[in-house]
């Protein structure tokens, strides 16, 4: 049952990544944009057939990695934005399906609480998405993860006291503030800010700060990697949001042993 179960997930979330995707490069172009139209080509613009709209599988057999119209190479992007969702959905399912780490934070019996976890990560994930392709995110997407992070804390089943994620808003607002200030927003926008405050709400402060201390650990690895293999330019932005899904993520599942582990040093 539960191997059916996973695939299943799998493939709605592959699907759900296939959305994404046709939301974020669509958000860019100049045509008519709906997005519940029909996908078009990129290059060509010609009108996608049923097949080419499965997800992965289209890539990898009918396509070829080419658009099967003009030819053109379809960017790798795509499909792994799909197996991306499809891993992030089944992953996220599993968590409360056996939760290891999750009863700290929520409670997994309670579908408002599980709900605001499934719409505040992969929401939170469709933000990351627009930071990677254009280095800023519609206001509407990152007023919605605010909603929710708000919600979060009213949220009466919620097993954290709602005063620790009041704190976890304030704390991340404040530290991202003031790196504004400090850089004069070159180090990062102001959508960051409110990504991190609705992290605050969401996580509480403990967990907020084991997501910030990943967020800037494997954004600075990440930074001096471009450095080594000179792909960094004073000029180019990299994009902070990813790196606070991933931290996010890694607090979730992860944060409760961290936190616990380094105040036991103090
Ligand atoms: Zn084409």
């Amino acid at each position: 049952m539960i191997p059916l179960l996973i695939v299943f997930i799998f493939c709605v979330g592959a699907c759900l990544g296939s959305f994404f995707n046709a939301l974020v490069s669509r958000f860019g172009s100049e045509k008519n944009w709906s997005p519940l139209s029909r996908s078009r080509c990129d290059v060509c613009d010609h009108r996608l057939g049923v097949l080419d709209l499965i997800p992965i599988l289209s890539f990898l057999t009918f396509c070829r990695g080419r658009c099967r119209f003009c030819g053109r190479p379809i960017p790798a992007y795509y499909p792994v934005i799909e197996l991306l969702t499809g891993l992030l959905c089944v992953g996220l399912v599993l968590s409360v399906l056996q939760p290891l780490h999750f009863p700290p934070l929520i409670d997994p019996n309670s579908v408002v609480s599980v709900s605001l976890l499934y719409s505040f990560v992969m929401i939170f994930f469709l933000a990351t998405l627009f930071d990677y392709q254009y280095q800023a995110i519609p206001k509407s997407l990152i007023m919605t993860i605010l909603v929710l992070g708000l919600v979060s804390i009213a949220d009466p089943t919620a097993t954290e006291f709602w005063i620790i994620r009041v704190i976890g808003g304030v704390v991340g607002f404040l530290l991202m503030t003031s790196q504004y200030l400090i850089t004069r927003g070159k180090g990062l926008g102001s959508g960051d800010i409110f990504l991190t405050l609705s992290i605050g709400f969401f996580l509480g402060w403990k967990l907020l700060l084991v997501a910030i201390f990943f967020t800037y650990a494997l954004g600075s690895l990440f930074g001096l990697f471009l450095v080594l293999n000179k792909k960094a330019s004073g000029k180019r932005k990299i994009p902070l949001a990813p790196f606070l899904f991933t931290g996010l993520l890694i607090s979730l599942v992860f944060g409760s042993d961290i936190a616990r582990w380094y105040l036991s040093l103090l």
